[in-house]
């Protein structure tokens, strides 16, 4: 047997004992190293169930970022063994559809074989995972598990966003929202070369993280006047590329507005609404706003190379870590927003 963790949607965590699973025909058995909280769970899943479809909990161990170790193989594996350090690209899909051939399991279009981590099947709040070997990525020896752990939701989301609208030189960025998915934008904008970087949020704890971290020139709260200043750190044009982190209407509105004629938004932040005026906003200027939903196997896999190549490491932007058994005050840290990201760890990864 071993503990796991259940959220039954109360703002509560149960951990129960589960009977260690055994790997299946192209499957494997991970020794969990490190799992991280995603605002998703807290969003449609601890507070209360929120989603359906794929959004939609059943009651399964929580947790959809989860890298570990294989310690065990079962028959038909072709790439992975026993002892190989991975990530789990947290949506399982039927590997077949069109999405799935894309590496896009997130959008598979089985409604049978269409299970995520987490949500719909066991995820990484255990002590040991059930994964499918073709939902696995290589994670080399230079990045830490709870590295790993950030690649696929968090850090896959923003790099594939980012490379829908190209980060470069040329660009001053704005990041509306500065929660994890938030700052992982800062840090892969730096490194993909932006000239300058300037992130808002409402959160004076997130707003000094931006800044301790080195990772936004600028980091500003969020207020009726961000298009006017924003335009005033950027020589009065705006900045060219936007992000938005925040799914809050009015930091929408701002990322759409404080952006300059030719620019590009890209929208990554889940739920909600905006409200903007298409001729002047956007029409008149030329600017495109892109949406983009997590990320692609393959996508996910030159990550790891570039923070790699980059010496990027996502776990500097764990503020917390908890042992699977507090996992309830985990949670419950993530739920204030009053850290970076926080990780449920295991063994080594437990004592950074
Ligand atoms: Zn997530
Ligand atoms: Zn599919």
């Amino acid at each position: 047997m071993m503990q796991g963790a259940f959220l039954p949607g109360n703002s509560t965590v149960e951990l129960r004992d589960v009977p260690v699973p055994e790997p299946g025909h192209g499957e494997v058995l991970l020794k969990m190293k490190a799992s991280t909280i995603c605002g998703s769970d807290i969003r449609c899943i601890y507070h209360q169930h929120l989603g359906k479809g794929p959004e939609g909990y059943q009651g399964v161990v929580a947790g959809h970022e989860p890298s570990g170790q294989i310690v065990k193989a079962g028959p038909g594996c072709r790439r992975f063994g026993v002892g190989d350090r991975v990530i789990v690209y947290h949506i399982s899909g039927c590997g077949v559809c069109n999405d799935c051939r894309r590496g896009y399991m997130i959008s598979c279009t089985s409604e049978k074989y269409r299970r995520a981590y987490g949500w719909q099947r066991d995820g990484g709040m255990a002590e040991y995972l059930l994964a499918e070997e073709k939902d696995l990525i290589y994670l080399p020896g230079q990045l830490s598990y709870a590295d790993g752990a950030q690649v696929a939701c968090g850090f896959g989301t923003v790099y594939e966003g980012l490379q829908k609208i190209g980060i470069s030189g040329d660009h001053a960025v704005l990041i509306t929202g500065l929660g994890p998915v938030g700052l992982a934008t800062a840090a892969l904008s730096r490194k993909l070369g932006a000239r300058r970087i300037i992130g808002i949020d409402i959160v004076p704890e997130r707003i000094r993280l931006a800044k301790d971290l080195g990772i936004c020139d600028e980091a500003i709260a969020s207020g009726p006047d961000n298009v006017t200043e924003v335009r005033a750190l950027t020589g009065g044009v705006g900045v060219e590329r936007a992000v938005d982190c925040s799914a809050n209407d009015a930091a929408r509105a701002t990322a759409i507005r404080a952006t300059r004629k030719w620019g590009k938004i890209v929208f990554l932040g889940e739920g909600g609404r905006v409200e903007f005026n298409p001729s002047p906003d956007i029409i008149h200027d030329q600017k495109t706003i892109y949406g983009s939903w997590v990320t692609s196997t393959w996508l996910m896999e030159e990550l790891v190379e570039r923070l790699v190549a980059w010496n990027l490491h996502p776990q500097e932007l764990i503020t917390h870590r908890f042992a699977l058994d507090t996992a309830s005050d985990a949670y419950e840290v993530m739920a204030s927003g009053k850290c970076g990201k926080v990780a449920v760890c295991f063994d080594d990864e437990l004592k950074q």
